[in-house]
């Protein structure tokens, strides 16, 4: 392995290898082959990261600098990322084996959240408030929490830091990255950019390495305000129970389990591309997955049909290749765990309608691939239609009626997104109403904006990310006090 392909983390500004002098492999999904080395850290480095960004928040010059000064470095960066989109979206396809085109689509749209944030970062404002008491006068202000530690999954890795970063910088503080020990080398690409934007030092830092040996050492450290948090819910459960003992704020962005729900009186070809953007879009490894279809029973039939030859005609291939359209999985562990599904399925008594193990083409051989895999007559108690897969694995699933649509839909530890494919107005805004899920898609699925918050229900999350509000989620606000009276009050009783 070449020196070139090594990528180095950044702690105060400058670049650094791990403590312990290891490296860890990064394999590219459709070769099987390491096509890159990250430093693979140890407890050292997290709280060396730590302390750099608990030092550049307390001292100047970012505690110093105005909020718009930190707007444009935000745009500056944007405009950056703007200028590498493609560069960074290949090396995400040779970590993640995402197609080219989705990662690509997601690093040229990244910039317009460091806009919108960047542009928000010079009107957090407080208040003056009114006052009961004649000789005190109070105003409130908004401030930073201090040191952010933003750990990503692999499937849209730098997307999801986006989410995390822009709020958090734009209210003024300081930040740790952990990525996924699997993808971590967009995130180090990116800190190229950090550093040419004129980041000051220690306002962004980065650590990589497996979450179980560093993880903890980050989000329990004393000098770390808030987790913000991206991946599966178990892990999200642990990271909250540490947090819990040093009363850190957390942001959850968790699993899903999201019902896609077509009714008889949808446009059935617009519903059916629907269905199949929900789950076979970036092989069904994105959290808002629509892998429960559920279907009115009088076109059942018609729709599985179409969404099993639509499914079928899916080119596997090359990630790279802009004809392909449903690459491999991104590790092998996860394609072991979707093979196993599969198997459940079929014990469970689920009809496998298509797909349902590896594809045969020798093409595909070093890759990663499973099939697009579609089952039918799946009940909502069967583990395909409450366990989260992560991969492109449909259950379809009958109802009846709008109430049955809703109790299944609802019946689901999950809470993240949801779709409702249906030409009837009032039906559209009462599934809407209903929906116990954080975003509900009305003929439409897979729409995200820097503008449209975005987060889970139940064990789907805590917490909002995009939109205005995100920012709230990196604020504390400060009362503060001023006497207008001569001399103080009676210091043994309550002012
Ligand atoms: P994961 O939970 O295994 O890992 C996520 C990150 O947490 C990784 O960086 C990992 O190293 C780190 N980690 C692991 N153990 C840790 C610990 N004890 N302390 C601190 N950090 C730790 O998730 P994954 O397999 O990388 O990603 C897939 C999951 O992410 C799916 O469940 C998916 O639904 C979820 N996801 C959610 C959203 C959302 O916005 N809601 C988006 C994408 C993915």
């Amino acid at each position: 392995m070449s020196e070139q392909t090594r990528f180095q983390n950044v702690v105060n500004g400058t670049k650094c290898d791990s403590t312990t002098g290891r490296w860890l492999a990064s394999t590219n999904p459709f070769t099987g082959k390491t096509w890159a080395e990250v430093p693979h850290c140890g407890v050292e480095d997290a709280n060396a990261a730590v302390e750099a960004a608990h030092r550049a928040f307390i001292r100047g010059p970012w505690s110093t600098m105005s909020a718009t000064g930190r707007g444009k470095l935000l745009r500056r960066l944007g405009d950056l990322i703007a200028r590498d989109a493609e560069k960074l979206a290949a090396i995400e396809t040779r970590d993640n084996g995402k197609l080219f085109a989705e990662m690509s689509g997601q690093c040229r749209y990244i910039p317009e959240w460091f806009y919108y944030f960047g542009g928000l970062a010079d009107k957090i404002e407080g208040g003056v408030l009114p006052m009961d008491k004649p000789d005190l006068f109070s105003y409130t202000k908004r401030e930073p929490l201090g040191v952010v530690v933003a750990i990503t999954p692999w499937n849209s890795p730098l997307l999801l830091l986006t989410w995390k970063l822009a709020p958090a910088l734009a209210a003024g503080n300081t930040i740790v990255i952990k990525p996924s020990e699997y993808t971590s080398c967009s995130t180090l690409a990116l800190m190229e950019l950090v550093n040419e934007a004129g980041f000051p030092e220690g306002v962004i830092n980065t650590v990589t390495g497996f979450g179980h040996e560093i993880g903890p050492a980050l989000t329990e450290h004393p000098m770390v305000a808030k987790i913000a948090f991206t991946g599966g819910d178990a892990t999200g459960a642990a990271i909250y129970a540490g947090a819990a003992k040093g009363l850190k704020h957390v942001t959850l962005e968790l699993g899903g389990k999201s019902p896609n729900i077509i009714f008889a009186d949808a446009n059935i070809d617009d519903a059916v591309k629907g269905a199949i953007s929900g789950i076979f879009a970036a092989s069904g490894q994105t959290c808002i997955a629509g892998s429960r279809l559920l279907v009115q029973r009088s076109v059942y039939d018609e729709i599985s049909a179409k969404v099993v030859n639509f499914a079928r005609a899916a080119r596997l291939g090359d990630p790279m290749d802009a004809n392909t359209q449903v690459g491999p999985v991104t590790t092998l562990p996860q394609r072991d765990k979707i093979l196993n599904y599969m198997a459940i399925a079929r014990e469970e008594g689920a009809r496998c309608l298509l797909g349902g193990g590896t594809p045969q083409d020798p093409a595909l051989e070093a890759g990663w691939f499973v099939q697009p895999t579609i089952f039918g007559d799946v009940s909502n108690d069967m583990r395909i239609a409450r366990e989260e897969v992560f991969g492109p694995i449909l259950s379809i699933i009958p109802f009846e009626d709008e109430e049955h649509a809703i109790e299944i839909a609802n019946d689901t530890i999950y809470g993240l997104a949801s779709g409702v494919w249906t030409s009837n107005i009032r039906r559209a805004f009462t599934m809407a109403d209903r929906i116990r899920a954080g975003t509900v898609w009305v003929n439409t699925y897979r729409a995200v904006s820097f503008m449209a918050p975005f987060g889970g229900y139940k064990m789907s999350g805590i917490g909002r990310e995009s939109g205005q509000y995100a920012i709230d989620e990196y604020l504390q606000t400060k009362c503060v006090w001023i006497n207008l009276a001569e001399g103080v009050a009676n210091p043994f009783v309550l002012r």
